[in-house]
């Protein structure tokens, strides 16, 4: 079905068309009754000029009439001059009538036989100059004369009467034709004129209402062109932060990539990264941002949330748009405020907690909200990854058993430590131990004993050294330590606390207490007993086997003569 104004728009060009035709119409009826009613006046001009033209000629009879009468009586000549005026004027007058009657043949008829009986009229008046025949007239009998006369006079006057009567007769209908003309044309002109303005008053609203509409369009899609680019923006940005989160070598450098992702995607709004502590049951605040229109806990365990109860976002949009959690400060109103908070979760793990609130009202809700919980799994799964990587590194460089540094990292470091003891001309020892008679232990005890031996040894070995000591695993139950900067004298100090450590503890296996262990040790230092790290450790591994073979359980240094 199409739309209204569609419906309209194609009406538009009849209606356009019909208005000029109406209008058109009006403006032919205007000229054509105008003529019309020209014609007519003209038509009413002729009959008021023949009736004017029949009053004249009765009035020019009784002048006529008089001037004679009044030579009859006073004799004065000058009457003659007059009555021969008044006798021309109502001959002219008549015969007029005649030529102003051609288009009307009966009342033409009319006119002449008035004429006619105007010029006998006025020919027996011409008696009354005469007076030799006015004699001879009255000796003929004055009685019959009078008679003659008056039915002459009242013949004229009837002949008169008729040609009036039908110009008036003619007149009046003249004036109705010419009336009903004016009126028709006026309605009609009246009536074109007001559907034609109707027609275009229709266009106009048309037009109007199509203005109105292009402008709500128009506006509609600077709106969507604007939310376009919005979104493409978001986009970006997004794009950019995932970008860097594979960059991100650590989880603080993390937090704070997502923090300012989070400010930059959702302007206005406040929040904590929460990050889970590894084998501890809470949840702490790694990092926060924004102005903080709702305080949340720096520490939460997974009872205080929502979000983290049921394992997926919480969404409180304002006082009444759900439960507020335990970790949102419970005295702050939440009028105007939505908070959210999104679990960060991957591979099943569940790593820590997005909280952000912001403003209700502003940008659009739920979109937000879609970005966040967009930003969380990208942020989870960069910590997951992060982690990973750290398990692996850890693993690739301690040894599982003792947690000590393994073979591979020990000739790494030491390559490094050595390079920068030499540059400072410091000294750098090296020590190699091994466990005394553990082939016997082994056999005694099992192999499982052996290795919870392993693990004492090793933990007692790292808990005798300083942090910047290498302690490593060399193999089966040999170790090495390199003390960067440490001389011979206290390389040997520290190598006894740790013999004398290691021969005083009991291991406990199965509930039971075994032992004692010992271990002996060799100690090479730089730059005396040896300047590369393969020459420190042959000679370290050579003062061990010195020692062992002076009885075992005991510190020996290169440089002591044997
Ligand atoms: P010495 O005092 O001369 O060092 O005698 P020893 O018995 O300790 O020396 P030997 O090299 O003959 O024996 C080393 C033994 O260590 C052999 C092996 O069974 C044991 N061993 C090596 N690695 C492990 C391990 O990872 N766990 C256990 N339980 N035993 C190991
Ligand atoms: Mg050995
Ligand atoms: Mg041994």
């Amino acid at each position: 079905m199409p739309e209204p104004s569609s419906r309209v728009r194609f009406l538009r060009v009849p209606a356009v068309l019909l208005a000029l035709v109406l209008l058109l119409g009006a403006a032919i009826a205007a000229v054509t009754g105008v003529r019309g009613l020209e014609r007519a006046n003209r038509s009413l001009e002729h009959s008021y000029l023949v009736i004017n033209l029949l009053v004249s000629t009765e009035a020019a009879l009784h002048e006529a009439e008089a001037k004679a009468r009044g030579y009859r009586t006073t004799g004065r000549e000058d009457f003659r001059p007059q009555y021969g005026g008044a006798v021309a004027r109502a001959g002219q007058h008549s015969g007029r009538l005649i030529q102003l009657t051609a288009d009307n043949p009966s009342q033409q008829a009319r006119a002449r036989q008035f004429d006619a009986a105007v010029r006998n009229h006025l020919q027996e008046m011409e008696i009354l100059f005469d007076d030799a025949r006015l004699e001879a007239l009255q000796e003929s009998g004055r009685e019959r004369r009078i008679d003659a006369n008056l039915r002459r006079v009242a013949g004229m006057t009837a002949l008169r009467r008729d040609l009036m009567d039908e110009e008036s007769r003619l007149l009046a209908e003249r004036q109705e034709t010419s009336q009903r003309r004016a009126i028709l044309l006026v309605g009609f002109i009246v009536l074109a004129f007001s559907a034609a303005l109707c027609l275009l008053g229709f266009l106009l609203w048309s037009l109007f209402r199509e203005n109105r509409r292009s402008r709500t369009l128009e506006r509609e899609a600077r709106d969507a062109v604007r939310d376009l680019q919005a979104l493409s923006e978001q986009r970006r940005t997004q794009s950019v932060y995932a970008g860097m989160l594979q960059s991100c070598q650590s989880r603080d450098e993390v937090v704070a990539l997502t923090a300012r992702a989070v400010s930059e995607l959702v302007p206005g709004s406040s929040g904590r990264c929460y990050l889970a502590r590894p084998s501890q049951n809470f949840l702490e605040s790694a990092g926060s941002f924004g102005e903080h229109l709702i305080s949340s806990d720096d520490i939460l365990t997974q009872d205080d949330c929502w979000a983290l109860r049921r394992g997926q976002p919480h969404y409180v949009r304002g006082r009444s748009g759900g439960l507020r959690c335990a970790h949102v400060d419970a005295d702050a109103p939440l009028d105007g405020v939505s908070t959210l908070c999104v679990p960060l979760v991957a591979q099943g793990q569940s790593l820590g907690m997005l909280h952000v609130s912001g403003p209700t009202g502003t940008g659009d809700g739920d979109n937000d909200a879609a970005i966040l919980v967009s930003l969380a799994e990208q942020m989870a799964m960069a910590i997951a990854n992060l982690q990973l990587r750290e398990t692996l590194r850890t693993q690739s460089l301690r040894d599982p058993l003792t947690a000590l540094f393994n073979r591979r990292y020990l000739e790494v470091s030491m390559v490094r430590e050595l390079q920068r003891c030499e540059r400072r001309g410091l000294p750098l020892s090296v020590l190699m131990l091994d466990v005394d008679h553990f082939k016997r232990f082994n056999d005694a005890h099992g192999h499982a004993a052996g290795d919870v031996v392993l693990s004492q040894v090793g933990r007692l070995i790292q808990a005798g050294v300083r942090t910047e000591d290498i302690a490593c695993r060399y193999g089966g139950e040999e170790f090495t330590v390199v003390m960067p900067e440490l001389d011979a004298h206290n390389a040997c100090l520290r190598a006894e606390q740790i013999r004398r450590a290691i021969e005083i503890s009991t291991v406990q296996h199965l509930g039971q207490t075994l032992g004692p262990v010992t271990i002996s040790i060799g100690i090479a230092t730089f730059p005396g007993d040896g300047t590369t790290p393969e020459m420190l450790l042959q000679v370290a591994d050579a003062t061990l086997y010195r020692a062992k073979a002076e009885g075992r359980n005991r510190v020996l240094h290169a440089s002591h003569a044997p």
